[in-house]
């Protein structure tokens, strides 16, 4: 859709013979999702929003002609009376903290000149310059920077434990293999900001002392791949990949992986497993991959949303991003809000921000009035939070307590029509289907479970069911070979924690 939008403008651009005066640039995605297709008029800022081919030649003969702005294209958000003109003017924006999405939807991702034009690789140019290894490392360290694929495991202690293991040659690895159903910040990040990703791998292949580098991207987002080819093309012919790097004797340059699609190749053993050709399979942890990863040797491996931060640390420095956030989790997080909501898209928000305030301030609330019923985050590893929750403050620990995870950043919101006995079964048959078979907890376990579910939601339930339910979840959590099985139960036992009711109902009345 945006693209038939982008070639009609050209074409009405060139028709009135302004082909020299107003240049089309295509951006990555700008968040929200609702709105799109979204052009915006610069030097004014002027959105519009929900676009179509025939909607630009008025655009071109009234806004770009005669300067009226044209008010059937504005947006008029969901409780308002008035039409609004910029981006800033939404809530959707007007509360965010874009610091991974800061360039996302800004700059025409193919336009390494562009991202340079944005502070692009003056972290890296600064870290080979002006830092040592070390300092690069403590910087990280101190900026208290989690893991964004899920485990929010602290970065600058992964970066330290690979740059003091003893192996040679040591890897930099990007986890692009976003799986989550509903999560698509990594892929926003790819392709609306490549650069940042391969600016963040490089600094930290100077910090750990590795030249390579591989970024295992999944095949459903060949758009994506398409812009990272460009990027690296792009970068090694100005000099910022590849050997002797700012004329530093830094050489270090990135290959892309495209992976088949299995969800099982985000966990991060399946992951360098595939890299390296053989089958995506989880291995037993430890050793980490900080001391045996890709080939065996010491490998850093992060997800694209969190090497996006790594550069602003840089430039910005530690303690800047770690006055963002809360005392534990520090800086933003991306969440791609789906589901009920009136605002569905990207949205990136300080940690400590509140799941009200993310879902009704951010996100307009509940569409048709329904009530709000609970949020499911961190996809099919994670849980529900129901309505009481509603003033949690969105951070690792927060919501580890309420029984669930942070994830990757994936908010499904739910309404008062929603069964939640659907939705546990919903994510299970994800991870069945997702399901490696390597172990048999989660091969089978996972499987028993699914029968019990499909059994309770076609009114053939039995007295002893939750119970069952619970202990296969206990039985699986505990001895799954790798994270995919052992967060697997995590939707069942929320649901179960918080509505316990609706799968006693369920069996009781055998519907
Ligand atoms: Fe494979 Fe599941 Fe075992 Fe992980 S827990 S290794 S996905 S069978």
């Amino acid at each position: 859709a945006c693209k038939s939008v982008q070639t009609a403008l050209m074409e009405h651009i060139d028709k009135h013979g302004l082909g020299k005066e107003v240049k089309v640039v295509e951006t990555g995605c700008m968040g929200p999702c609702d709105l799109g297709p979204v052009v915006m008029i610069f030097p004014d800022g002027v959105f519009y929003r929900k676009l179509k081919p025939e909607d630009a030649a008025e655009i071109v003969s009234e806004h770009l002609l005669k300067g009226k702005v044209v008010q059937r294209l504005l947006h008029q958000p969901v409780g308002q009376t008035e039409k609004v003109t910029s981006f800033d003017q939404l809530d959707f924006f007007k509360r965010q903290t874009r610091i991974a999405l800061r360039n996302t939807g800004v700059i025409n991702p193919e336009s390494v000149e562009e991202y340079i034009a944005r502070d692009g690789y003056r972290a890296l140019g600064q870290a080979l310059s002006q830092m040592t290894p070390q300092q690069v490392v403590d910087t990280i360290k101190e900026s208290g920077l989690r893991g964004r694929g899920g485990a929010g495991f602290p970065t600058g202690l992964k970066w330290e434990f690979t740059a003091r293991a003893t192996g040679s040659p040591k890897y930099v690895v990007c986890n692009a293999d976003e799986g989550d159903p509903g999560a698509f910040m990594d892929r926003s990040i790819l392709e609306g900001d490549p650069h940042s990703v391969l600016e963040a791998m490089a600094i930290c292949g100077y910090a750990i002392g590795a030249a390579k580098g591989y970024i295992y991207v999944r095949a459903e987002y060949p758009l994506a791949v398409e812009r990272l080819e460009t990027a690296i093309a792009k970068a090694r012919e100005y000099g910022l990949l590849g050997t002797n790097i700012f004329g530093t004797g830094f050489d270090f340059d990135v290959e892309i992986r495209v992976g088949a699609g299995a969800f099982v190749c985000g966990e991060e053993t399946a992951l360098l497993a595939s890299i390296e050709g053989q089958r995506g399979e989880p291995r037993p942890k430890p050793p980490f991959p900080a001391q045996a990863g890709l080939w065996g040797k010491p490998t850093v491996i992060n997800n694209v949303e969190t090497w996006a931060n790594v550069p602003p640390i840089i430039l910005k420095g530690a303690q800047w991003f770690a006055s963002i956030g809360t005392e534990k989790s520090k800086g933003t997080k991306v969440f791609a809000l789906a589901g009920k909501v009136n605002n569905t898209g990207l949205v990136e928000v300080p940690m400590g921000t509140t799941l009200r305030e993310i879902i009704f301030d951010i996100g307009g609330g509940i569409p048709g009035g329904k009530k709000f019923k609970a949020v499911q985050t961190g996809g099919p590893s994670g849980g529900c939070i129901p309505a009481e929750y509603l003033d949690t403050p969105v951070d690792y620990e927060s919501l580890s307590k309420l029984g669930t995870i942070m994830g990757s950043g994936g908010m499904i919101i739910v309404d008062e029509d929603t069964c939640m006995v659907d939705l546990a079964k919903f994510f299970l048959e994800f991870v069945q289907e997702e399901s490696c078979g390597k172990c048999a907890p989660c091969r089978i376990g996972t499987k028993r479970m699914l029968e019990i579910l499909e059994r309770i939601t076609t009114g053939r339930g039995r007295e002893g069911d939750i119970e069952l339910l619970e202990e296969l979840s206990q039985v699986i959590k505990s001895s799954a070979l790798c994270g995919l099985g052992q967060t697997a139960p995590n939707p069942v036992l929320s649901t179960l924690r918080y509505f316990r009711s609706e799968y006693e109902s369920h069996i009781r009345d055998k519907k």
